[in-house]
């Protein structure tokens, strides 16, 4: 059984708050959300971090950076948004499954780190 929690919210054995699909993405809210929205965007394929991107994946990244603006406007962030990938220990990534979040609806802080 796979034990990546983000394979298993994919596959639906987790519940979650979808709010794109497609054959190659899968969308949904953080359950901790930092922003008023705060979304998820995974490859349906396990990546284990950016650090795992390479030129037999990149084209599921590429894909969801086409996806990303639909799901900006379909959440209406017409004002800009944030997008963030945690990569390794250094970066405090906690899930490792290559994800993006998308942070927006309100003044993100000027600091990035
Ligand atoms: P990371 O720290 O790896 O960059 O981000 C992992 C994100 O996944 C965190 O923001 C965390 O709140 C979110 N997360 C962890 N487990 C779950 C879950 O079971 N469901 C949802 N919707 N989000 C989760
Ligand atoms: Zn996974």
């Amino acid at each position: 059984m796979n034990d990546c929690i983000f394979c298993r919210i994919i596959a639906g054995d987790i519940p979650s708050a979808k709010v794109y699909e497609d054959e190659l993405v899968y969308a949904f809210r953080d359950i901790n959300p930092m922003a008023p929205v705060h979304v998820l965007i995974v490859p349906k394929t396990h990546i284990p971090s950016a650090d795992g991107i390479d030129g037999t994946n990149s084209a599921v990244v590429a894909h969801i950076f086409e996806v990303i603006p639909k799901i900006a406007a379909a959440e209406g962030l017409v004002n800009g948004y944030r997008i963030v990938s945690n990569c390794g220990p250094d970066a405090c990534q906690s899930v490792k499954h290559l994800h993006f979040h998308l942070l927006g609806g309100r003044q993100m802080a000027d600091s990035m780190a």
